[in-house]
C-alpha cells in the first residue's frame, strides 16, 4: 500500500484545522525551524481511506481469535474508551491545579484501592508505562529497601528458567546478577535447587504464578518463605493475573511487590495499540520508597504525596492515566462477582482447548492448566518436518492470529495458547477444527503447510531479513 507521504499532492489541503484564534507570537530565532516542515498534503477522503486501509491490513481482537499466550489478548469493551474520552478525563493537563482535577485523582485513588484488594497489596503507583517498567520500578524498591538498612551485600536476583525475558533484563538493569533455577519435569520450581542458591547475597526472587507455562506453583508459600528466611524479598510478575484475579492474591502468597499489566488483565488495548500501563503494588515495608505522585486522601480532598525516601520518578507525572480510567471502568463493570468469574472462565476455556487438542498435539506438561497451555511440536517436526513456525503460518490462512511461539524457551517447538474468557465455545470449536486440519495436512501434504500463508496480503516473509535489516523510517 502507499504511504501517506506518497499520497500527498503539493497544495492539496485539508481545512479541518481551526484558524488561529490567539495572538501570534514570534519565536526566538534559535527555536525556529531551518527546513520546511514536511507534512503530507492530502484531502480528508484520501486520509480517511489511508487509515481505513491501514486498519484493514492489521489484525486485532476485533478481527478474530488472538490466543497470544502470556499476553491476555481479551476483548476490550468499548465502554472503557467512552469513559476515557469523557472531556473531564481526556482534556485535562497534568500541570492543572489539583483542585480542578479532583475527580481524576479519585480515579487513581479508587483504582489503587480496588487493585490493592485484588492483589493483596497496601499501596500502588501508576507511574510505570508497562509491565517491564513496573518490574524495573519494583526491583528498584527492593534495592532501596536493602540499602536503606545498610545491607549492601545482596547482589543476586533468583529467576526460574521459564521466566519472561524482561525478568533477568530488569535484574541486570538494577545492577543485580541473575541466578537461574531450573524447573522440575512437572514445570514447577525445584525447591531443592532453590534452597541451594538462596543465601545472604539474595536480594530477591522474581516469579509469576501461575508460571509462564500456565501452571500453578503449589509450593508457593514455601517458596516465598525460603526467600524471606534468607532476608530477600519476593517480586510477583503479574502478567498471568488473569488466571487468578478475585480468587487468590499474590499478597497472600507471600509476595512483597507486584506489577500488573493493566493492558493484559484489565482489558485495555495493546499489541501495537498501546499505550500500556504497568502499575506496581507493594506491601507496607516498601511504601517509603514509592515513586512520586502517589495519591492520598486527606479529609475530603485528594492530594499527591511524596514518599519519605522515594526512588524519584520513573515516568512523567502519573503514568498513562487514560489507561487507568479504562481499567477502572472494566473492574467496576465486572464487580466483585464478575472478576473471579472472568478468571475462572479463562481457566475453563484453556482447559477445554487443551483437552480437545491433546490427542493431536503433545502437551508440554501433564494435568490441567491454568489460563494458558503450552504444546510442544517436537514430535510433529520429527515426523513431518513441520515446525511451530509453519503451523503458525498456516493459522494465518485461517483468519486467526498465531499463539506465542518458541516461548518459554525451555520447551522445544513451543506454541503457547491463551484463549481468554472472552471467546465463545463456537469460536474455540472452529479453531480446534483448524488445528486438527493443519495436523492432518502436515502428515499428508507438508509442502502445503510450508507454503503458508497464501490467503494473506503478505506471504511467507524472510524472518531473518526482517529482524536484521529492518527499515523503520521513511526516506523522502
Ligand atoms: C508481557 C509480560 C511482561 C512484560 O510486560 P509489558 O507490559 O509487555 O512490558 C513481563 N512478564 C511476563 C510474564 C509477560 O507476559
Amino acid at each position: 500500500m502507499k504511504l501517506v507521504f506518497e499520497r500527498s499532492v503539493s497544495g492539496r489541503s485539508n481545512d479541518f484545522i481551526p484558524a488561529l484564534d490567539v495572538e501570534k507570537v514570534e519565536l526566538p530565532e534559535s527555536f525556529s525551524r531551518k527546513q520546511d516542515l514536511r507534512l503530507p498534503e492530502i484531502s480528508q477522503v484520501d486520509m480517511s481511506r489511508h487509515y481505513t486501509e491501514l486498519a484493514d491490513n492489521s489484525f486485532g481482537v476485533n478481527n478474530g481469535f488472538y490466543p497470544l499466550g502470556s499476553c491476555t489478548m481479551k476483548y476490550n469493551p468499548k465502554i472503557n474508551d467512552e469513559m476515557a474520552n469523557l472531556p473531564n478525563f481526556g482534556q485535562i493537563h497534568p500541570l492543572q491545579p489539583i483542585d480542578t482535577v479532583q475527580g481524576s485523582l479519585e480515579v487513581l485513588h479508587t483504582a489503587e484501592t480496588l487493585l490493592g484488594e485484588i492483589t493483596g497489596m497496601d499501596a500502588m503507583t501508576f507511574q510505570p508505562a508497562a509491565g517491564a517498567q513496573g518490574e524495573l520500578t519494583g526491583i528498584m524498591l527492593i534495592k532501596a529497601y536493602h540499602e536503606d538498612r545498610g545491607d549492601f551485600k545482596r547482589n543476586k536476583i533468583i529467576v526460574p528458567d521459564s521466566a519472561h525475558g524482561t525478568n533477568p533484563a530488569t535484574a541486570s538493569m538494577v545492577d543485580y546478577e541473575t541466578i537461574n533455577i531450573p524447573s522440575k519435569d512437572n514445570g514447577r520450581v525445584d525447591l531443592e535447587k532453590l534452597k541451594e542458591v538462596v543465601g545472604d547475597d539474595t536480594a530477591g526472587l522474581m516469579l509469576t504464578n501461575p508460571s509462564t507455562v500456565g501452571l500453578f506453583e503449589h509450593d508457593i508459600i514455601e517458596i516465598t518463605e525460603i526467600i524471606h528466611n534468607a532476608g530477600g524479598l519476593c517480586y510477583y510478575d503479574g502478567a498471568n493475573l488473569n488466571a487468578i484475579m478475585g480468587t487468590v492474591r499474590p499478597g497472600d502468597m507471600g509476595f512483597d511487590v507486584v506489577h500488573l499489566n493493566i493492558h493484559k488483565t484489565f482489558s485495555t488495548p495493546h499489541g501495537g495499540g498501546g499505550p500500556g500501563s504497568g502499575p506496581i503494588g507493594c506491601k507496607e515495608i516498601l511504601m517509603p520508597y514509592l515513586p512520586n505522585n502517589h495519591v492520598i486522601k486527606v479529609g475530603d480532598r485528594f492530594e499527591f504525596e511524596t514518599a519519605e525516601k522515594t526512588i524519584g520518578s520513573v515516568k512523567t507525572f502519573y503514568g498513562h492515566f487514560a489507561v487507568v480510567v479504562r481499567a477502572l471502568t472494566y473492574i467496576l463493570f465486572l464487580g466483585k462477582e464478575g472478576i473471579p468469574q472472568a478468571s475462572r472462565t479463562a481457566v475453563l476455556n484453556a482447559n477445554y482447548m487443551r483437552h480437545e487438542l491433546k490427542d493431536y498435539y503433545d502437551m508440554a506438561y501433564e494435568g490441567p492448566c491454568m489460563h494458558e497451555f503450552v504444546m510442544t511440536l517436537d514430535k510433529l517436526k520429527k515426523e513431518t518436518g513441520i515446525t511451530a513456525l509453519d503451523v503458525s503460518k498456516a493459522l494465518l490462512d485461517n483468519g486467526m492470529h498465531p499463539p506465542t511461539m518458541y516461548f518459554p524457551d525451555v520447551v522445544k517447538e513451543a506454541l503457547m495458547l491463551e484463549p481468554t474468557e472472552t471467546e465463545s465455545k463456537e469460536t474455540m470449536d472452529k479453531v480446534i477444527k483448524v488445528f486438527k486440519e493443519i495436523y492432518e495436512t502436515a502428515h499428508e501434504n507438508p509442502q502445503a503447510i510450508k507454503d503458508a500463508p497464501v490467503n494473506t496480503i503478505i506471504k511467507r516473509v524472510d524472518e531473518t531479513q526482517a529482524a536484521r535489516n529492518p527499515i523503520l523510517t521513511y526516506q523522502f
